[in-house]
């Protein structure tokens, strides 16, 4: 009785949430019903404390996209349609997380949950290394050629200002998990190894596989493989490795740093 309270409850703050979500353009309708799904999945199996550290973790991610979003306009830098992140884009940072929080409810092993929180720890050191990155005032240097100076906002351009927002996410995330009690103290370093890992795998497959377009219409250099309602002609990279791909490949190398992380030690 008291459970079904519970997730009536859980149920419907979620409907509030992804209809303020959809309002202040955080999401647009694809992602709001995507991520509706993936909270309502997660607080009916793990539970709703789970959601709330998703939540918490959309929240941070949102706001650091929508933070300063004229100036990254300018960069030509900005996520597009004022920063609603669409179904996929929200797949791609929760679709992981989901998965876990439902293979936990199935085995009831901590392991699941350290990985939970390390696939979420590190979209969101991500995110933050992307967003607050290009707030630098110096130029990015490229990961791979760090004495070389890269474009703002193209992937695998590094800032120490970028590095920093991604050390500080991860580790408060860490230990968040660990205040709500989702994981044990022990595992709050390694989550925290793995999310700061997982961030820097994202600027190393932005620099190497991910698909570079020029745009032949404005000549723009840009990530999409559409722009200006054209095909752009593909000058690096693969044409299947988009930023959503990135991000996937991304998080699966946190989770399983964190796993080996946790055999190991
Ligand atoms: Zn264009």
């Amino acid at each position: 009785m008291l459970a079904s309270l519970i997730n009536i409850a859980g149920l419907a703050i979620l409907v509030i949430i992804s209809i303020a979500s959809y309002r202040y353009r955080a999401t647009d309708e694809g992602g709001t019903i995507a991520a509706f799904l993936m909270g309502a999945i997660v607080g009916l199996t793990a539970g709703w404390l789970w959601v709330i550290y998703m939540v918490l973790f959309f929240a941070v991610a949102s706001l650091a996209t929508k933070f300063r979003y004229n100036y990254k306009s300018k960069l030509h830098a900005a996520e597009e349609k004022g920063g609603a992140r669409g179904a996929k884009n929200v797949i791609a940072n929760g679709g992981l997380a989901t998965l876990f929080a439902f293979l936990y409810w199935l085995v009831k092993e901590p392991a699941i949950a350290v990985l939970f929180v390390a696939s979420i720890a590190s979209s969101l050191s991500d995110t933050l290394a992307t967003e607050i990155g290009l707030l630098s005032k110096k130029k990015p240097h490229e990961i791979l050629n760090p004495s070389k100076e890269a474009e703002p906002g193209k992937s695998g351009g590094i800032t120490l200002l970028g590095i920093a927002a991604e050390v500080v996410g991860s580790v408060f995330f860490s230990l968040l998990a660990f205040a709500m009690n989702l994981v044990e103290l022990k595992y709050v370093a390694i989550i925290a190894v793995a999310g700061i890992l997982g961030a820097n795998i994202d600027s190393l497959l932005g620099a190497t596989l991910q698909g570079y377009y020029v745009c032949s219409v404005c000549n723009q250099r840009t990530e999409k493989s559409f722009h200006c309602s054209l095909q752009a002609k593909r000058v690096k990279g693969l044409a299947w490795i988009g930023n959503n791909a990135v991000n996937i490949l991304s998080s699966c190398t946190a989770v399983i740093a964190a796993l080996a992380l946790q055999l190991a030690l």
